[in-house]
């Protein structure tokens, strides 16, 4: 009879004789067998996993690998198939740094090969990591439990024993155990299935998945529910793409079949190496911390995410559906096919997907221009963040990996893919693509790390890309570089200076950046002109060639397309002569809003005012119709009435501001959806239709009442983009009537989409009354966490809003961190939004005592409220130095 194995636990991992922070690699996994057998409602499951394992080093005794929260029922190995197994004589739990060693009596030769066997078993969460409860309705129309499983970063750990760091990668083949009626799918296709009946009479079904290819841990993934699907193959007829939904749904997820489709075709051209797996499948789930997950073969997406009625949508949406498909599709090659050495890496993996989904979808639907969205959703937000001093460089050591959730944020993400752009605009698009055709060739199936990627840029383009990087990737923050024009000797110059830019980061040392830098400017010929230089010292002179600065026509615009990662601020001349020429014809949307971002951020440090800004709205005015100027100028507009909120009458005076701007760009434009009109102009109506109906135009919100009386009444459809704006306008002066309409279309509506609508709608409430219910029933079981928070933000960015969601937010911190901690990006997004619209020392006071006092309950996350909290230090700075300007301002354009 074996020995019963013994376990035992160690709290004081320095107590062992190695470092757990990265498991050893004396033992390699290669090959597991996982067969899961689940009971979904039950929220319970049971498993076995063989992993075969080789063993690289003398007299080994505990294998180390990850385990978490699982109960371990029993451990042996096995050397061949014709030897006996051997059971573990102990079981060694490290819960601290997430592992167990399994101990044998004898220790192992060199060279060795062998099958670890473990049984064990598990709770199916009701977080949304892991392998986690993810509810659905069947076909009958019953509300039933599924689940499905999200294992970036390091959550596979929770679900089965494994070696969990992405460079072991191993081959995986999976068996799942099921009720009969339940659809599983996981990263391969099911090459066999097999029903029996227990000794208790019930029936059990099992779908036996086909082996995968080398893949790590974190890109496992199964899901178990009830599913319609649609069906395509790719153009060469090698990959099956398909689009899970909802019962009842399966139409409105036509358009994500498309894009996934076209989007697998564009990246086998791109990468030049076709899509390995034999199929694609694309799964909405009612649950997921993130949009979207890049599981190889099986990405799963929140609702949102996938499913949309292609005549309704807003513009907006189909444009988020495609660049989030696309994102997840390039990581089956970057990411899936060659994966980061360590965690470290992520921003290669991230940044790099964020900038290909952008390429992919400006190649595939040029109509969406969503070049435009790359810099008002990509760029300019990682500007933002990357001027707080609690920011981070892209790439840091990160020696452990409670850091790791750190690394999921605009840092990573967007400025990641701008600084990879403005390479790919340096060495051009031809050297880019074939240095990542090199690249993917000799790392498939493998880890690589940032420097053999710039390696393989550098010998495609020529240049030192390794050199050039460094300070964009290891330092914090950016340049700004500071223009004059000068006239000597009888020609013209540009004299231009980089420094960081300082946000508040002025503690940091200085550092000079090798900056990729463009420029255009119009000559007195009215040609225009462009120049480019490595701007890798502190200053340096341009000569500008037939520019007369008396000549009206002449202008020069730095960054063109903002394709560099840096701010730029002109000199008095400069600044008059381009804010004179905003409608030239040669300068673009995305040049009007960078010139624009860019006044707004030197406002927020030291060498700006908002005048300038505010003129410039002044001006837009006049001529500008495109829908992502007006979405960054409106954005703007709102943190500027923010400063006045506290001053009744600036507010109000800062109000009517708004509304001469914005009304006479809606009146021109219609407000009536035409038909066949551009995605620009859809909208562009969304935009302002919400933004005046939040300052109370009056106009705005009796023609959204009349709407949305109808469509209760079903006689009328809100034309495409309109429907949240409707909401919103009506839940501003709602009544409990409204609001309970408003609960009947929730919970009427099946597209998650539309849901999500009414709750952005729910959080506008003015009456404090309806507000307070709106926000309970936002953290009520009836709402998904992830949606639930929509409520939570619009309620902290309204004039009679934010300071009740700030209440609220200090009353219910338990039960919000509860729903959101560990959540990746949902805990920052709220912790931003509440703190957002504070501007005074008083708030500032109580914001930063109420932190001091609960620090404690964010562990892990305590940046995220630091960010938060230096946010309201930069507003309150801002008013004190800039609210008498905006007075000035206002009272001069009244009295104009
Ligand atoms: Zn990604």
């Amino acid at each position: 009879m074996a020995p019963v194995t013994q376990s035992s636990y160690v709290s004081d991992p320095s107590k062992l004789d190695l470092d757990l922070t990265r498991l050893p690699k004396l033992v390699v996994p290669k090959r597991y067998e996982l067969k899961i057998d689940a009971y979904p409602d039950k929220c319970q499951y049971s498993g076995t996993v063989n992993i075969r394992v080789f063993f690289n080093g003398q007299g080994i005794s505990i294998v180390w690998l990850h385990s978490v929260r699982l109960t371990i029922q029993e451990a042996s190995i096995r050397f061949s198939s014709f030897s006996l197994p051997v059971k573990a004589s102990e079981i060694i739990s490290v819960p601290s740094k997430e592992c167990i060693g399994i101990k044998f009596s004898c220790p192992i030769e060199n060279g060795e090969r062998a099958w670890l066997s473990i049984r064990f078993k598990g709770k199916i969460s009701n977080g949304l990591e892991g392998f986690f409860s993810n509810p659905y309705v069947n076909k009958q129309g019953e509300k039933c439990l599924g689940a499905a499983t999200m294992f970036a970063a390091t959550e596979a750990r929770t679900c089965f024993p494994c070696f969990d760091e992405p460079e072991f990668k191993a081959v995986f083949a999976l068996e799942i155990t099921v009720a009969p009626h339940l659809t599983t799918i996981s990263n391969m296709p099911i090459m066999d299935t097999k029903t029996e009946r227990l000794k208790n009479g019930q029936v059990r079904k099992t779908d036996y998945f086909e082996w995968t290819r080398e893949m790590s841990t974190y890109l496992v993934c199964f899901v178990i529910g009830e599913y319609e699907y649609l069906e395509t193959k790719t153009r060469d007829g090698r990959v099956v793409v398909r689009v899970y939904t909802p019962w009842g749904q399966r139409e409105q997820g036509r358009f994500g079949l498309d894009v996934g489709r076209k989007s697998l075709e564009f990246f086998n051209d791109y990468f030049g190496r076709r899509y390995p797996l034999p199929k694609m499948d694309l799964v909405a789930l009612s649950r997921l911390s993130v949009g979207a997950m890049e599981n190889w073969g099986v990405i799963t997406c929140r609702e949102t995410g996938l499913i949309t009625d292609l005549d309704k949508a807003n513009p907006a949406t189909l444009q988020s559906i495609a660049t989030l498909i696309a994102h997840e599709i390039s990581h089956q090659w970057f990411g899936n096919l060659v994966t980061m050495k360590w965690w470290d890496g992520l921003y290669l993996n991230e940044g790099f997907a964020t900038l290909m989904q952008y390429m992919c979808i400006d190649s595939i639907y040029p109509e969406f221009r969503v070049f435009d969205r790359f810099c008002s959703d990509t760029v300019i937000p990682a500007l933002g963040m990357d001027a707080l001093q609690h920011s981070h460089p892209i790439e840091m050591p990160l020696e452990n990996t409670s850091g790791i959730s750190q690394m999921f944020d605009k840092i990573t993400y967007c400025k990641g893919a701008s600084v990879m752009f403005m390479l790919h605009e340096f060495i051009g698009a031809d050297n880019f693509k074939n240095a990542i055709q090199e690249y993917m060739h000799q790392f498939s199936y493998d880890n690589a790390t940032t420097e053999d990627l710039w390696h393989y840029l550098s010998v495609a383009s020529g240049k030192n890309v390794d050199e050039i990087m460094l300070p964009w990737i290891r330092e914090l923050g950016f340049p700004l570089v500071q223009v004059q024009y000068k006239f000597r000797d009888g020609a013209a110059f540009l004299e231009l200076f980089q420094e960081r830019f300082a946000g508040t980061s002025h503690h940091l040392r200085p550092t000079i950046w090798s900056i990729p830098l463009k420029g255009v400017y119009v000559n007195n010929r009215n040609e225009l002109v462009t120049f480019e230089v490595l701007f890798d010292k502190s200053s340096i002179e341009i000569q500008l060639k037939d520019f007369d600065v008396t000549d009206p026509k002449c202008w020069v615009k730095l960054n063109p397309r903002l394709s560099g990662f840096y701010r730029v601020q002109y000199g008095e001349t400069l600044f008059k002569k381009i804010s004179d020429n905003l409608s030239n014809e040669h300068l673009t949307a995305i040049d009007r809003m960078s010139i624009f971002e860019d006044q707004v951020a030197m406002v927020l440090s030291e060498g700006g005012s908002s005048i300038r800004v505010l003129q410039m709205v002044a001006i837009f005015k006049d001529f500008e119709t495109n829908a992502m100027v007006w979405k960054s100028v409106c954005r703007i507009l709102q943190q500027f009435r923010t400063l006045t909120w506290s001053n009744e009458d600036l507010a109000n005076s800062f109000e009517e501001f708004c509304l001469q701007t914005l009304r006479p760009v809606l009146d021109n434009l219609g407000y009536h959806v035409k038909s066949n009109e551009t995605h620009n102009d859809t909208l562009l109506r969304s935009v302002l239709f919400t933004r005046l109906a939040d300052l109370g135009d009056q106009n705005v919100q009796a023609l959204a009442k009349d709407m949305f009386q109808q469509h209760i009444d079903e006689t009328f459809l809100i034309p495409r983009g309109m429907k949240e704006a409707v909401f919103r306008a009506v839940m501003e002066t709602a009544t409990q009537t409204t609001f309970q309409q408003m609960l009947m279309l929730y919970r009427n509506y099946e597209l998650a989409e539309d849901r999500v609508g009414v709750l952005h709608a729910l959080g506008c409430a003015q009456d404090p009354n309806i507000l307070s219910q709106a926000l309970n029933f936002a953290v009520s079981p009836e709402v998904q966490p992830q949606e639930s928070i929509t409520v939570l933000i619009a309620a902290s960015s309204t004039r009679h809003g934010h300071k009740m969601m700030w209440q609220f937010f200090t009353l219910n911190l338990d039960v919000i961190l509860e729903r959101y901690l560990g959540g990746l990006f949902l805990l920052g997004k709220l912790l931003r939004s509440v703190c957002e619209c504070f501007t005074d020392h008083d708030s500032f006071r109580e914001v930063e005592a109420f932190f001091a006092q609960n620090m404690y309950k964010f562990q892990g996350e305590e940046h995220l409220v630091e960010q938060a909290r230096e946010h309201v230090e930069l507003n309150v700075h801002w008013r004190d130095k800039d609210s008498a300007n905006v007075q000035y301002f206002l009272e001069s354009y009244f009295n104009a």
